[in-house]
């Protein structure tokens, strides 16, 4: 179906509906699978999406999880995914697009008229996001990189960190601001609480990190009222404070070999030595430095490291 015809409240209650939503842009065909579960009774809708960046796997398979276990006769309001929000890049392996390198994390709310991907978000945005009562994205560090495992939310808005906690990562960050462009950032523009995850990536899906997002939706259409019972959150171990805009985090100028000298949530002092760069025959390029004290949420954990690429990102704690 175009995305035109898209309305979840279409749909029969108390069943689950998959389906495509296919349309064209730049000249390519696009389909979008969206997998719909609608609760017997009315009640609120929780939109997740994952695959947003195509090499990021812990989200897809949380979504078909979840899909599969739940059971819309029990169920009060609506679960609305979309597990590979970025086919295109998906079936690619790459975090951006093939066919028009496009990053779909940075194009929202998009463009109907424009290449693939910002029409893909065009479509997310209008069709898809815009169905929520509350907006969760599904990332991870993707291949190259490594992440703590962690629920985000935009600082200013008390309902997105109510749900943070509730959702029971052992690490939660807030964000004074939110850069244009995201998934986030569109549904914040639409007065709509959202959140989003980042996991350990590389390329695989660790079975922790699918344990934690998988209670973390459970959790989430529980605070909803959408399931019964309450959620089980742990406390979190770390809340995080400070800018998550990875663009602005301490990158290489030239291609090299990276030896990290740090950990993941490691505390580091500002001006602390984070990594070095080698060429071919072990001599040092360039060393990296915390650009101010705080937590590492960020390293490129594969050894090859190209110009421009995000290394190392440090924040504060809350
Ligand atoms: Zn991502």
């Amino acid at each position: 179906m175009h995305p035109q015809d898209f309305h979840p409240e279409n749909f029969a209650r108390g069943a689950k509906h998959a389906l495509d939503l296919e349309f064209y842009a730049g000249g390519c065909r696009l389909s979008l699978p969206v997998l719909l579960v609608r609760g017997a009774a009315a009640g609120k809708r929780l939109v997740v999406t994952a695959g947003v960046h195509g090499d990021e796997y812990e989200g897809v398979r949380t979504i078909f999880e979840i899909y599969r276990e739940l059971d819309p006769r029990r169920m009060t309001g609506d679960l609305l995914a979309v597990p590979a929000a970025n086919p295109p890049a998906f079936w690619n392996v790459s975090r951006t697009s093939p066919l028009d390198g496009g990053n779909l994390a940075r194009v929202f709310p998009g463009d109907p008229a424009g290449p693939p991907t910002a029409a893909i978000a065009w479509y997310l945005d209008q069709r898809i996001l815009a169905c929520a009562d509350l907006y969760l994205d599904l990332h991870s560090a993707g291949v190259r990189c490594l992440m703590p495992t962690l629920i985000g939310y935009h600082e200013p808005d008390a309902a997105a960190r109510a749900a943070a906690l509730v959702f029971g990562a052992d690490v939660v960050w807030c964000h004074p601001s939110v850069a244009p462009g995201r998934t986030v950032s569109a549904a914040i523009a639409r007065g709509m609480p959202a959140l989003y995850t980042e996991a350990r990536g590389a390329g695989r899906i660790h079975p922790e990190d699918l344990e934690v997002y998988t209670r973390g939706v459970r959790n989430l259409l529980r605070h909803l009222g959408i399931l019964e019972g309450v959620p089980e959150a742990p406390p979190c171990r770390y809340h995080l404070r400070g800018d998550g805009n990875i663009d602005q985090s301490v990158a290489a100028s030239r291609r090299g070999f990276l030896v990290p000298k740090v950990t993941l949530l490691e505390p580091v002092a500002a001006g602390q030595e984070l990594g070095v760069l080698l060429d071919l025959h072990a001599e040092p390029l360039e060393t990296f430095r915390a650009p101010c004290a705080g937590l590492v949420v960020l390293i490129h954990a594969c050894p090859l490291v190209e110009a421009g690429e995000p290394l190392f990102l440090v924040t504060g704690i809350l």
